[in-house]
Parts: C-alpha cells; structure tokens; sequence
C-alpha cells in the first residue's frame, strides 16, 4: 500500500536530529518564548528573505493576525472587503470573516487552479482594502500582473503560503527569483504536519518587512504584550512552542532537497500519465510549484479513487466541498459571491484527485502510481 503521506517515514529521514533537538528543548527546562523559536524565526525569515519572521501557534492564527494586525492600525475596519480565490481551504475564509471583513469570493484560473487574474480587477469596490493570494496546492499564485493591480488600486497583498514552503517565483521577467512568503505585504505560514515544512503538531509564522505591522502581530500574539503585564490590545495567545521550533529548525535545513524531490516525482507523474479521461497539471502553468499536493481531474473521480484504493494507491481530494457551499456559510451575509456564480471552482471540487507525491517516495512507488492511474 501506497500511503498517501507516511509521516512517520518522512519523520525518519532525519535520523536521530529531530529526537535529539526535542530532547535538548525537554532537558533545558524553558518550553515557550525562548531561544529555540527565537533561532527558528532568524533562521526562517533569512530563508523566506524577509525581515521579520513571527512564529506563532498555527496557519489560520497567522492569517488571522495579519488581517487583525491591519485593523489594529487602522488599516481596514469591519465590513471592508479581501479579495480572496473561490477554491481554498475554509482557514483562508475564515480568517477573513473572523476578522469580520468580507471575503469576496474569485474563481481560479483552471490551468494554474489559482486565482485569476483577469477576474480580479472587477471584483474591486470602494471597500476593498486586500489581495489574499493562496498558493494552492504549493504553486505560485503571484504574478506581476496582480501586483500591478494592487499597487494601482492601492491594496495590500496577504499571502497564504500554507501550502507553498520553498516555492521560489521567477517572474516572466527572470529577474532575481523571490520565494513566496517574500511577495506580498504579509505572509501567513502554516506547520501542519503534513504541509512541505511539518512540525510535530500545529505550528505556523508570519513573514513580513514591515516593521510596525510585525511589532503589532508579536504583541497580539502574545496576550497583546509587549512589555510583561502591560497590555496594549485585547490579543490572544498564538504563540509557538519551543520544542515545535527546534524540531523545525531541523527540518528546515532539508527542505529544498525535499521539494526538489517532490519537483522530480511530479514531472515523472505528468509525463508517465497517459491516461486520456485524465488531466494532469501542465508544466508550463505549474513551472514554479513545490507540489504540496499533486492534482489531477476526473469527471468520474470517485470511481478513479476506488479503482486506485484496489491498486494499493491512497489518495486524498482536497477539497470535496467549496467553502461557499459549506454549511458554516449558509445565510452568511459576509460571503460576497460573483453573480455568475463559480463553475470552475465548483468543477474542481467535483473532479480533483490527490496523488501521493512526496520526498519518501521511491521510483518503483511512483511507477506503481503511474501504472495504476492509467489502468483506470
Ligand atoms: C493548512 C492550511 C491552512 C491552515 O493552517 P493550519 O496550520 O492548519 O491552521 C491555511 N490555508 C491553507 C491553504 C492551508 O492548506
């Protein structure tokens, strides 16, 4: 059996490191707020190439507290409006609405599967104040056209790089590339476990270089501190642990050999596919992705997946429901939906499928993938 992410396998591949860098954090005696997260977020910011790096508690905190970080410096107010791609994980959504602003709901492009720029630019009204660009399934969702309109229309670009850790955007210039986390205004970083870059439980950052908005999101974080007892807003506690960070400073370390990989197994999978009631991500829309997940459609999808589950191929489909259809939405008045409504979106989670596609791997599972797709 193919595991669609064997966690335990991907935790092996660093030896003994990963033990022993908890170990040191449980022997030494101080577990928040010390010298473990302070060196990941050096480390992680000299990475991304930003200034600051805030580790925080998770992927929807970070979001959060950009948007919440904004508000807070007068930057947006309740109902403004954020651009936002249709097809997401709800933790984009919801950072949006729990910050009660609106997300305005924008469909993809269906090659790229990210959002389109084309459509941007019409769904901008006198309250949009952001851009929230989401690097599905670790492609890049920036491009120089949407910075244009950005800096036209005078928004901030939130970027929610979950899912794209390493992914380096090269432009259509090929100018010096920059990794997304660097592109925007704010960045939001999740650690989930099985994101490119997993920590051991919930973990996540922000990377920025705006110096008053990364003061602002480490007081937040932290109760709305910024001195012991002294509390300047009404914050929360989104803070990172220390034995999360060391385990990720380790991980750090391999993570471009880990997308590399990843880079490798997916051309192998675009190419070994053959299969014609299936589409596969082309390389010339995909020419930067770091291949969180590797997506294909299908119009008879859940029988694709049966038929791969009796091939020993597990997978997953990300996602089955949009978040405009999920039941957390229904009657929300916050939602701000194209009155066309959203077909393409509405098509991909009718027709996605998630291959394994990942730095444990071997040629023979990635064959045996192959083989199985195109026996269906
Ligand atoms: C995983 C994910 C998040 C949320 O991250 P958590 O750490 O699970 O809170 C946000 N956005 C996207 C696109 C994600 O994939």
């Amino acid at each position: 059996m193919i595991k669609y992410l064997d966690l335990k396998a991907v935790t092996a591949m660093h030896g003994n490191e990963i033990t022993d860098a908890v170990q040191r954090v449980v022997a030494g005696g101080w577990y928040l707020l010390g010298e473990h997260v302070h060196h990941f977020e050096q480390q992680y910011a000299a990475y991304i190439g930003t200034r600051h790096c805030i580790a925080c508690s998770n992927g929807l905190d970070a979001l959060y507290l950009i948007l919440r970080a904004w508000k807070q410096l007068g930057m947006m107010t309740d109902g403004d409006e954020v651009i936002v791609p249709a097809n997401t994980y709800i933790a984009s959504i919801l950072a949006i609405t729990d910050n009660r602003l609106r997300p305005v709901l924008v469909e993809p492009d269906i090659r790229t599967m990210q959002i389109d720029g084309k459509l941007i630019e019409r769904a901008i009204t006198p309250r949009t104040r952001a851009i929230m660009l989401v690097h599905l399934y670790g492609n890049c969702a920036y491009t120089d056209e949407i910075a244009d309109i950005a800096s036209r229309h005078g928004l901030k670009i939130i970027e929610d790089n979950a899912q794209a850790h390493g992914c380096r955007f090269c432009g259509s210039t090929g100018g010096k590339s920059r990794l997304t986390g660097s592109l925007g205004d704010a960045a939001a970083h999740s650690f989930y476990p099985g994101k490119n870059l997993g920590a051991l439980g919930d973990a996540g950052a922000v990377t920025t270089d705006d110096d008053r908005l990364a003061a602002t999101i480490r007081s937040i974080a932290n109760y709305g501190s910024s001195k012991k007892y002294v509390f300047d807003y009404c914050g929360r506690n989104c803070r990172m642990d220390e034995i999360q960070a060391a385990a990720l400073s380790v991980k750090l370390t391999n993570l471009d050999a880990d997308n590399a990989r990843r880079r490798e197994i997916a051309a192998a999978l675009v190419d070994g596919i053959s299969n014609p009631r299936i589409t596969v991500p082309l390389r010339e829309h995909w020419r930067d992705a770091v291949w969180h997940i590797f997506p294909i459609l299908c119009t008879d999808r859940d029988a694709l997946q049966q038929h791969l589950t009796a091939c020993g191929v597990q997978t997953l489909i990300h996602y089955p429901i949009p978040p405009h259809r999920q039941q957390c939405y229904a009657g929300s008045d916050l939602l701000v939906l194209p009155c066309e409504g959203l077909p393409i979106t509405e098509q991909i989670h009718n027709e996605e499928l998630s291959l394994p596609c990942n730095q444990v791997m071997t040629d023979a599972d990635v064959q045996q993938v192959i083989d199985a797709v195109n026996s269906f």
